[in-house]
């Protein structure tokens, strides 16, 4: 296993930040000492690094990322923040566990608000809910198992007519919709690439620093090729290549999605999506396509998994382009400007990896494809672990980040063709 992910594909949400709005990059150079080394500076491990400077003051942090700022899947993300569980992709628990879930995303969203405004972040924070639809006969059965359960818990939407479907979102295929107001849609590069900027002075951030070596000790040891961090506290929050440092392994795996972004569309064009300037959409089955129709007058289309390993753009531009053409067959061209891919660290259960590993050392990993909201409550929880802070959320926490033993390979990989069979099976019905 390798130590960091090195994508073969850039973020299409970077590459349209204008001049001056992304965040600097400052790369490692030497030998550090600090009270606690967090690594990995995506949406855990800024949140973990904002709470422990609120916990400890004046001592000093270092936040490490392997890749320029935003470019890992943060800046990768479609920027969709669903504050309910039922309403997410992959909902399968109920009671307790799916209560603690959605404490989680609300506690996650209310954090980022309160964040983003204290801190002037500009990141397209837009709070219009979002759609959620299917295109098969056990989607629309999913669907209407979703609706009891959001009648079960009060919680509104708005079905829409076949006729509602293209008005308001154009999408062909969609023989079912419901419109939910539980969901902010943001730019999730800009997100990231502000919170990175926005942390107290305490807190060094070096980027295109990966980690390569991890000695245990008192202080720790983290080796940046040549460089080095010594700290007394070290906080793993590098989702996927947590393996690499020993611990997880038997617990999570590595999943990898896609998307395309659009060139900017003409009026015509974005009239086919119908009238908002932005909207989203979410499947409720698994293997569907999260699309957004966005301020920047694009299209974003998100689609695809493969395991373990990135498919290279050549692969999955030609992927992206059948699929979004079946959903969009009205459009003139349907050409993506970028292609990129991301990788995401699944647990079994969906629980996450969280908590103390060893003396001194922490980790958090499985956001299980969608952690803006629940990897930034979890690294924020992870920073009140540490410093002994208690809460009820807390608590629940401990009591639920519980990820499910996954048997190693060669049984793992059967595991998962057979899942993705299954899911494409069921699509087909
Ligand atoms: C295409 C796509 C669409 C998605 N859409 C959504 C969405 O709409 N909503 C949603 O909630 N989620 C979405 N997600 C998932 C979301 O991006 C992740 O759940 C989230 O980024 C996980 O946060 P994290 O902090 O745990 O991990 P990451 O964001 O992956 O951060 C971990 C960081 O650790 C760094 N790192 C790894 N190894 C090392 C090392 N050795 N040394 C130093 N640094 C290291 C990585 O470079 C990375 O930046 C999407 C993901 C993808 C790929």
């Amino acid at each position: 296993m390798r130590p960091y992910t090195a994508y073969d594909s850039v973020s299409g949400w970077n590459q349209i930040q204008k001049e001056g709005q992304r965040c600097h990059d400052e790369q490692l150079r030497g030998g550090r000492r600090a009270k606690f080394a967090v690594v990995g500076a995506g949406f855990a491990g800024v949140a973990a690094a904002r709470r422990l400077a609120e916990f400890y003051p004046g001592q000093e942090i270092v936040l490490l990322d392997a890749l320029p700022a935003g470019e890992g899947a943060a800046g990768r993300s479609s920027g969709f923040m669903l504050d309910r569980v039922e309403t997410k992709i992959d909902a399968r628990n109920t009671g307790p566990q799916a209560d603690w879930q959605t404490a989680i995303l609300q506690s996650g969203l209310a954090w980022l608000h309160d964040t983003i405004s204290a801190r002037g972040i500009d990141c397209d924070w837009q709070d219009i809910g979002h759609y959620k639809t299917s295109t098969t006969l056990q989607g629309a059965r999913e669907l209407d198992h979703l609706l009891a359960r959001l009648d079960g818990k009060g919680i509104s939407y708005r079905r829409l007519s076949r006729l509602d479907i293209s008005a308001e979102i154009g999408a062909a295929q969609c023989t079912n919709a419901v419109w939910l107001s539980n969901c902010v849609l943001v730019q999730p590069a800009r997100l990231i690439q502000g919170l990175l900027a926005t942390l107290p002075d305490q807190v060094k951030v070096y980027t295109n620093s990966a980690v390569d070596r991890f000695d245990i000790g008192n202080p720790h040891t983290l080796g940046v090729g040549p460089h080095e961090i010594k700290a007394d506290v070290v906080v793993f929050c590098n989702n996927v290549t947590l393996p690499f440092f020993g611990y997880g392994g038997q617990r999570q795996l590595t999943v990898y999605t896609y998307a395309g972004m659009t060139p900017e569309l003409d009026d015509q064009e974005l009239a086919k999506f119908g009238t908002a300037t932005a909207w989203g959409v979410t499947p409720v089955e698994r293997l569907g396509p999260t699309t957004r129709k966005l301020v920047s007058r694009r299209f974003l289309f998100r689609a695809g998994f493969s395991y373990k390993k990135e498919l290279p753009p050549s692969h999955m531009g030609p992927y992206l382009h059948h699929v979004y053409s079946q959903r969009y067959p009205q459009l003139k061209s349907h050409a993506f400007e970028y292609v990129w891919g991301g990788a995401l660290s699944m647990t079994r259960n969906g629980a996450p990896i969280f908590g103390r590993m060893a003396r001194n050392i922490y980790a958090l990993s499985g956001c299980n494809a969608s952690g803006i909201l629940k990897m930034t409550a979890l690294g924020k929880l992870l920073a009140e672990e540490i410093a002994d802070a208690d809460s009820p959320l807390l608590t629940d926490t401990r009591r639920f980040a519980r990820p499910q033993w996954i048997p190693p390979e060669p049984l793992r990989s059967l595991a998962v063709s057979y899942n993705v069979a299954r899911m494409k099976k069921a699509m087909r019905n």
